[in-house]
């Protein structure tokens, strides 16, 4: 384990340096073609989106709303969820960011846009696991640890669903009663990843 995690780090320093090498480059060529526009940061529509962190959704999704840059803030959190252990008043990160995006930055209407083939929907307990225990994390340990329970409870920890319909729903629902925010319209779609067409899942009451 300990010859298999030096393997890893020193493996996963490498491609850092490439990539980030990488990414200085094109923040270089970006500079040397493109002049932004200097713009408000409160955003013009008033709208708060909620998303997945899903690579996919990478210059599909803004257009695929017809958002431009200024015209919403844009939130995202992995499966574009609350997990379960957070639902409860619901004093997140989230929660947070929608709270400053609200009260200022002026918006006044949220959506909450899920995603077709998320892996959150598609999480194997035993991948997991695996998957923390190859990075040097002892999943049983966390679990005694955080008082998780069991594999389970690690699991609904990260966020995994298995509907991403009702997941929606249920985040608007979380959204829609948190104390810390005000009554505003809060709108559920779920995104088909493939083709960018939108679905109307819960639409909220003006
Ligand atoms: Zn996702």
């Amino acid at each position: 384990m300990l010859a298999l995690n030096m393997f890893l780090r020193k493996d996963t320093c490498r491609i850092m340096d490439e990539l980030l090498n990488e990414i200085l480059a094109s923040n270089e060529q970006f500079l040397r073609t493109t002049h932004l526009a200097l713009i408000d940061h409160a955003p013009r529509k008033h709208l708060a989106v909620v998303t997945c962190m899903d690579c996919r959704l990478l210059e599909m999704f803004e257009p695929a709303l017809g958002l431009k840059r200024g015209d919403a803030v844009e939130l995202r959190t992995a499966g574009a969820t609350i997990s379960q252990p957070e639902r409860e008043r619901a004093a997140n990160d989230l929660i947070r960011s929608l709270a400053g995006a609200i009260y200022l930055l002026g918006v006044r209407e949220v959506m909450v846009v899920g995603h077709t083939q998320c892996g959150l929907s598609r999480i194997e307990p035993a991948t997991l696991s695996g998957s923390m225990q190859a990075l040097g994390i002892d999943p049983d340990g966390l679990i005694e640890h955080e008082g998780l329970g069991n594999l389970d409870g690690l699991v609904r920890w990260i966020g995994a669903f298995s509907d991403i319909h009702l997941n929606v729903k249920e985040t608007v629902q979380v959204i829609r009663s948190s104390p810390y925010l005000p009554k505003l319209p809060v709108h559920g779609l779920v995104i088909d990843i493939t083709t960018g067409k939108l679905e109307v899942v819960e639409a909220a009451n003006h």
